[in-house]
C-alpha cells in the first residue's frame, strides 16, 4: 500500500491558500460564515469613513509642516551612502506652460500630477531637480474677455493666475515657485523681443506682403496652422477670410532639414512617442519628386504660349494626366483675370471657399500640353486648365497636374467639374494588363492610389532603348526621366516641403510688441537693445470695452517715435507676436529667470539644458514643439547656448504626451439629450436611473464640456478624497498616454489601499514583547546579507536548521537558509518591486504599473504571518521601502506613515544619537531617498532549477521552478523536498495545466479508471480522500524526483508495478 505521509500543518495551509484545487476535494465545505450582523457592517462602514476622512486631511497637514520646515531642511548624516553625499546629476522636469484660463481642470491635474511624481522621484534619487512653473499669459482669450468685460487684460490674467495657484496648491505639487514668471511681464517679454532681434539680425525675421488668413471675429491674422479643414478659425470658429497684408514672418524653413533629420535622434530609446515624431514629420512634409514644364496655349486671350512649372511626386502617373490646375494667385491666373470678368468673380468668391473645396474654373480656350505626349502617342495631347482653390499658392509653384485615375482628390475634382467624362487608368496592379477606363456612376469608379505597374499598352516611341509598359512604377519613373533627358525635355529632380515660414504678426494688444520702428527713409529699423523692452501702453480699463481692432494701431501717442538711425519722426510696429513665440523659448528662462541683461547666461543654458522630461498634451504635438525646436536650434547657433550643438539644438530630451481626460456622460436613450447630474439617481452606482422616467440612462465617456454636463472640478474631488487618493486614482485608472475615463466609483479601491498602507505603518505587527527590545536597523539600505548579519548579531535571526555539518558552503548561504520561505518570498517581492517601480518611474513612465506594483507589495507585506521575530523586522524594513516608493505618488500618506512607523520605535532611537531617524529631529520620508534594487540578491532569493516533467517516463514539459531551500531534506520530515518541488511545480503555468482542477493528470487518471482493470488501484473511492497529497497526484500514483527537482517523473499505477522502475530518490504516495 502506498504510504500516506503526514503533512506539516503550515504546508497544508499554504497549499490550501495558494492552489485551490477543488475538483477532487471532498472535505465538507467550510460552513458559510455567519452573515455579519448589521451592527458589524455599520461599525466597519464607520471605521472606513473615519479612515477616509483622515486620508483626505493629510495633505493640508503635511503641507503646513513641510512649509514650516522649508528653511531647515533635514540632511542626512555625513559620510553615508545617501545620494545627497554624491555629486548630483541634474534633472529638469517640466510640464507644458499653463495658459491662465482661471480654472484648473482635470487635464491640468493629470499633467501636473505626472510631472510632480517624476520630479519627486528624481529628487529622491538624488538628482538636482528643476521643476518650475510659470504662465503663458499673453493671448486672445484675455483680450476677448477684456473687450467683453471692460477690464484690462492684465488684470484679468493676474486674477486668473492667482485663482489657479490657489487651486494648484491643493494637489500637493512641489514646484520651484522662486522661478515663476509670466510671459506678459516686461521683464520676460524684453527677452522675447531680444530673441526676435537676434533672428532679424540673421535675416530670419522678415516682413512680406502676403495673402493671409484673417479672422473677422477676432480681427486678427491667423497662421495656416490655426485654420481648420473647414476654413474656420481654431479659436473663434469664424469663417476665415483671405487678405493681402504686410506681415512679419520667421524663416523656420531655413531649419527644415535639421528639424526633420534630428527627429531620428529624438526617436532613440523611445524618448519621443512615435506618433508625435510622425506628426512632426508630416507637418514638415518633405516629399521627393520632379519638376517639369507643361506648355500652355492661351491664344483666346491673345497670349503667346508659355511654360508652366509643375511639381509631382508621382512621375509614373504622367501618362494619366487629364488636366492642369492652378492656384488662385498663380501669375498666369492673375494675368488672365485682367481680361476675364467671370474669372475675377470666381476668384472673389473662392476667397470664402474651404481649402478642400472641389470647385474649379475652367479657363476658356486655354489648353496645356503634357510633356510626355512628345514621347508616347496620346489620343489628345492637349488638356484643359482649371483654376482651383485646392491648389496651394506656395506648394511647388502653385500648379499641379490632375491625375483623376490615380489620386482621390483629382478624381473628385474631375467628377465635380466634368461629371461624365471617362477617366484614364495607366497604372495597374497586374503586370502585363491594360486597365479599363473609369466610368461615372459605375461600380468601379474609384481611383487606384497605390503604385503598381505601367499599363502594358504604354510605350515610349521615340527610342526602343526605353521600355515602359509593364514596368513597376519606380522603374518606369526612372526610365521616363532617362528618356526625357535623351529627348531634351527639361525636367528636374527636386524636393518639396509642406512647411511654410512662420507668420508671427498678430493685430492685437495682448502680446509681445514687435520691436521695430518704421521710418519713411530708413525702412524698418530694429529698436536698439538699450531701449528694450518696448512696453505695451497702459490703457484704461474702459478703453477695452467693446473695442474692436488693434488698440496699438489706434494709439497715436504710443506709435509716435523717432527713427533710431536718422532721428526723423517714425512709427512703431503695431503688430504683436503670436504667443507661440513666448512658449518657444520659455524653458531657457526658467534656468536663469531673474537675469536682466540677457535671456539666459550661456553657462546656465549649458548646465541646465536639455529639459530631461517634458510633459504635456498631445494636442501640442505639432506647432508648439515645432516652434520650440526651431527657436532652440537657432539659439544653439548663437552664444546663448554654446553647447547646444552637442544635442542638435534639441530642447526636449524625453517627451511624455498624456492622453485627454473624458468625463462620465449620461444621456436619455430615447431623445439622446444629455442629462445633468442632478437628473440622474446614482445612489446605486451600478444601476443609475433617470429620476423623471425611471429609465436607465446611456453612459459614455466623452470630452468634458459644459453642454454635456460631464465636467469635474478637480478641487472638489481633492477636497472630498484628499490629494493623495486623487493623484493615485488618476494615475491608476489609465496609462499616461491613454485617454483617462474619469470615473469616481473605483476610487474606493485606492482609498482602501492607502488606508492599508497607513495601517501597516502603525507597526501593528510588532508584538508587545518584541516592541520592548525592538531596534530598527541603523542602515536599512544595507545589502540584504548585511541586514541579516545585523539581525543575527542582535539575536533576531536564529541559526539555520542543519542536520549535518557542512550543509552550507558559505556563511551567506547559511544566513539565507535561516529564513522561512515566507520571509524569503517577502524580500524577493520587495526587491522585485523596487526594480520594477524604478524602471516604471524612470524609463517607461508607466505610472499605473507603479500603483499596481505598490498595491501588490502592500498585500504581500500584509499577508506575511508572524513566522519568527525576523519576519517582524523584515516587515518593518519592507514598509519603510514601501513608503519611500509611494512618496512620489502620495507624498502626504507616505510622510504620515513614515512618522508613524518611526514613532513606534522612537524609544530605541532616542537612546542612539547617531541613528539616522534621530538626526535633525525626525527627517521626513523624502530625506531618505529612493530605495535601490539589490540586483544580485534576487537571484539568490529566487533560485531556480530547470525542471523536466514526465509522465510514465515521457517528457511532457520543462519549466523553471524554485530550488528547495538548502536545509530541506537535511532535517525534518522525510519527503520534504518532494512536497516542496511538487508544490512549486504545480504553481507554474505549465504545471497548472497538469495539476490544476481539470488538469491533464486527472484526465489521464479518469480515463484509466474508466478502462478499469484489476491492476487499477485508484478506482473505488477517489471521492473520499483524507489527505491533501491527493490534491496534486491521483491516488495510487507515484512520483519520483531526481536532483532536488531537476526531474519529476509521475508514474501511473500500472507502470508502478514494473519492478525496474523502483525509485531511488522517489517517494511513494
Ligand atoms: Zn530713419
Amino acid at each position: 500500500m502506498p504510504s500516506l505521509l503526514p503533512y506539516a500543518h503550515g504546508w497544508r495551509q499554504a497549499l490550501r491558500r495558494r492552489t485551490p484545487f477543488s475538483a477532487l476535494r471532498t472535505c465538507p465545505a467550510t460552513p458559510p460564515e455567519e452573515a455579519a450582523s448589521t451592527k458589524t457592517e455599520e461599525a466597519k462602514r464607520q471605521t472606513f469613513e473615519r479612515s477616509a476622512a483622515e486620508l483626505a486631511s493629510l495633505m493640508p497637514k503635511w503641507q503646513a509642516r513641510w512649509e514650516a520646515a522649508h528653511h531647515k531642511r533635514p540632511q542626512l548624516p555625513p559620510g553615508d551612502d545617501s545620494p545627497s553625499s554624491k555629486a548630483k546629476a541634474k534633472a529638469y522636469v517640466l510640464p507644458m506652460f499653463p495658459y491662465p484660463s482661471g480654472e484648473l481642470h482635470l487635464g491640468h491635474l493629470r499633467v501636473y500630477t505626472i510631472s510632480d511624481v517624476l520630479a519627486r522621484f528624481k529628487r529622491m534619487q538624488g538628482c538636482k531637480v528643476t521643476h518650475p512653473i510659470g504662465w503663458d499669459a499673453f493671448g486672445l482669450p484675455a483680450e476677448n474677455a477684456a473687450m467683453a468685460r471692460g477690464i484690462h487684460p492684465e488684470k484679468w490674467t493676474l486674477h486668473n493666475i492667482q485663482t489657479m495657484k490657489t487651486q494648484m496648491a491643493t494637489m500637493g505639487g512641489k514646484w520651484d515657485w522662486d522661478k515663476e514668471f509670466r510671459t506678459c511681464d516686461p521683464d520676460f517679454y524684453k527677452h522675447t523681443q531680444r530673441i526676435f532681434l537676434m533672428l532679424h539680425e540673421r535675416g530670419l525675421a522678415y516682413q512680406a506682403e502676403s495673402l493671409v488668413n484673417y479672422d473677422p471675429v477676432d480681427m486678427t491674422v491667423l497662421a495656416n496652422e490655426q485654420v481648420d479643414a473647414n476654413g474656420c478659425s481654431w479659436r473663434s470658429g469664424a469663417k476665415v477670410e483671405k487678405k493681402m497684408l504686410k506681415q512679419w514672418f520667421l524663416r523656420i524653413k531655413a531649419f527644415q532639414q535639421e528639424l526633420l533629420r534630428d527627429l531620428d535622434a529624438l526617436a532613440e530609446n523611445g524618448n519621443w512617442p512615435e506618433r508625435v515624431l510622425t506628426m512632426q514629420r508630416n507637418w514638415l512634409g518633405r516629399s521627393e519628386g520632379m519638376k517639369l514644364w507643361f506648355q500652355v496655349n492661351a491664344i483666346h486671350y491673345g497670349l503667346q504660349p508659355t511654360d508652366i512649372e509643375v511639381f509631382t511626386t508621382r512621375p509614373d502617373t504622367l501618362f494619366g494626366v487629364q488636366y492642369l490646375a492652378l492656384s488662385l494667385k498663380h501669375p498666369f491666373v492673375q494675368l488672365i483675370s485682367q481680361s476675364d470678368p467671370d474669372l475675377r468673380a470666381f476668384l472673389d468668391r473662392a476667397q470664402t471657399l474651404p481649402p478642400d473645396s472641389k470647385e474649379g474654373y475652367r479657363l476658356r480656350g486655354v489648353e496645356a500640353m503634357n510633356p510626355v505626349s512628345k514621347l508616347s502617342p496620346t489620343p489628345d495631347p492637349s488638356i484643359p486648365v482649371y483654376v482651383a482653390p485646392y491648389v496651394l499658392d506656395d506648394y511647388g509653384s502653385g500648379a499641379v497636374m490632375g491625375v483623376p485615375g490615380h489620386d482621390a482628390r483629382d478624381h473628385a475634382f474631375w467628377r465635380a467639374n466634368t461629371n461624365h467624362l471617362p477617366i484614364m487608368q495607366v497604372i495597374t496592379s497586374d503586370p502585363g494588363t491594360v486597365p479599363e477606363p473609369l466610368l461615372a456612376g459605375s461600380d468601379n469608379d474609384t481611383p487606384m492610389l497605390s503604385t503598381g505597374f505601367i499599363a502594358s499598352n504604354i510605350s515610349l516611341v521615340t527610342s526602343k532603348a526605353f521600355p515602359c509598359g509593364g514596368l513597376p512604377s519606380d522603374e518606369a519613373a526612372a526610365e521616363l526621366v532617362k528618356c526625357m533627358d535623351h529627348n531634351s525635355i527639361w525636367n528636374e529632380k527636386t524636393e518639396n516641403w509642406r512647411l511654410r515660414d512662420w507668420l508671427i504678426s498678430r493685430q492685437r494688444y495682448w502680446g509681445t510688441p514687435i520691436p521695430i520702428i518704421h521710418c519713411s527713409s530708413c525702412g524698418p529699423v530694429p529698436v536698439p537693445l538699450e531701449d528694450l523692452p518696448v512696453r505695451l501702453p497702459n490703457l484704461p480699463d474702459e478703453s477695452f470695452q467693446g473695442n474692436a481692432g488693434n488698440p496699438l494701431a489706434n494709439d497715436p501717442e504710443w506709435k509716435k517715435t523717432a527713427c533710431p538711425k536718422c532721428g526723423s519722426a517714425a512709427e512703431r510696429e503695431t503688430d504683436t507676436m503670436d504667443t507661440f513665440m513666448d512658449s518657444s523659448w520659455y524653458f531657457f528662462r526658467f534656468l536663469d529667470p531673474k537675469r536682466a541683461d540677457s535671456p539666459i547666461r550661456p553657462r546656465e543654458a549649458n548646465n541646465g539644458m536639455q529639459v530631461d522630461v517634458y510633459i504635456g498634451g498631445v494636442e501640442h504635438a505639432i506647432l508648439h514643439l515645432l516652434y520650440a525646436r526651431f527657436i532652440s536650434k537657432f539659439l544653439a547657433t548663437t552664444p546663448l547656448w554654446p553647447n547646444g550643438a552637442t544635442v542638435h539644438g534639441e530642447p526636449f530630451k524625453k517627451l511624455i504626451t498624456q492622453g485627454m481626460v473624458h468625463g462620465k456622460t449620461y444621456s436619455d436613450p430615447e431623445t439622446g439629450r444629455f442629462l445633468r447630474p442632478t437628473e440622474v439617481d446614482t445612489s446605486n452606482p451600478k444601476a443609475p436611473i433617470i429620476k423623471a422616467t425611471g429609465v436607465t440612462p446611456n453612459i459614455s465617456f466623452e470630452k468634458m464640456s459644459k453642454s454635456k454636463y460631464n465636467g469635474v472640478n478637480p478641487v472638489t474631488t481633492i477636497q472630498k478624497y484628499g490629494a493623495d487618493v486623487t493623484r493615485a486614482h488618476l494615475l491608476f485608472q489609465a496609462a499616461v498616454s491613454d485617454v483617462l475615463e474619469w470615473d469616481e466609483e473605483p476610487i474606493t479601491g485606492v482609498q482602501r489601499w492607502l488606508i492599508r498602507v497607513l495601517r501597516l505603518s502603525t507597526g501593528f505587527f510588532i508584538s508587545p514583547q518584541t516592541e520592548k527590545t525592538f531596534k530598527p536597523p541603523h542602515n536599512f539600505d544595507a545589502n540584504f546579507i548585511d541586514l541579516l548579519s545585523g539581525f543575527r548579531n542582535m539575536g533576531v535571526l536564529k541559526k539555520a536548521p542543519n542536520a549535518r555539518p557542512g550543509a552550507y558552503k558559505t556563511p551567506e548561504e547559511e544566513l539565507l537558509a535561516a529564513l522561512k520561505p515566507e520571509e524569503t518570498d517577502l524580500w524577493a517581492k520587495v526587491q522585485e518591486t523596487i526594480a520594477s517601480v524604478t524602471k516604471s518611474y524612470s524609463e517607461t513612465c508607466s505610472l499605473n504599473t507603479v500603483i499596481s506594483d505598490l498595491m501588490g507589495l502592500t498585500n504581500a507585506i500584509w499577508d506575511v504571518g508572524e513566522t519568527s521575530v525576523t519576519s517582524i523586522y523584515l516587515r518593518y524594513v519592507a514598509v519603510l521601502h514601501l513608503l519611500r516608493m509611494l512618496a512620489p505618488v502620495a507624498p502626504a500618506v507616505a510622510e504620515e506613515g513614515w512618522q508613524n512607523l518611526i514613532s513606534k520605535t522612537s524609544v530605541r532611537i532616542r537612546t542612539n544619537t547617531e541613528h539616522p531617524f534621530r538626526y535633525e529631529g525626525k527627517p521626513g520620508v523624502f530625506a531618505f531617498g529612493f530605495p535601490k534594487a539589490e540586483e544580485d540578491i534576487l537571484a539568490k532569493l529566487r533560485l531556480t532549477n530547470q525542471c523536466v516533467f514526465m509522465v510514465d517516463g515521457k517528457k511532457k514539459f520543462e519549466t523553471a521552478i524554485r530550488k528547495p531551500p538548502a536545509h530541506l531534506g537535511t532535517v525534518g520530515e522525510v519527503g520534504e523536498v518532494e512536497r516542496y518541488v511538487l508544490k512549486v511545480l504545480a504553481e507554474t503555468e505549465a504545471g497548472k495545466e497538469w495539476f490544476g482542477d481539470e488538469g491533464k493528470l486527472w484526465k489521464v487518471a479518469r480515463e484509466m479508471r474508466e478502462r478499469g482493470g484489476e491492476e487499477n488501484r485508484m478506482g473505488e473511492d477517489v471521492d473520499i480522500m483524507e489527505d491533501e497529497a491527493f490534491e496534486l497526484i491521483p491516488r495510487g500514483w507515484r512520483v519520483k524526483i531526481v536532483g532536488r527537482g531537476k526531474l519529476v517523473n509521475v508514474f501511473s499505477p500500472k507502470k508502478a508495478k514494473t519492478p525496474e522502475e523502483k525509485p531511488a530518490a522517489g517517494v511513494e504516495i
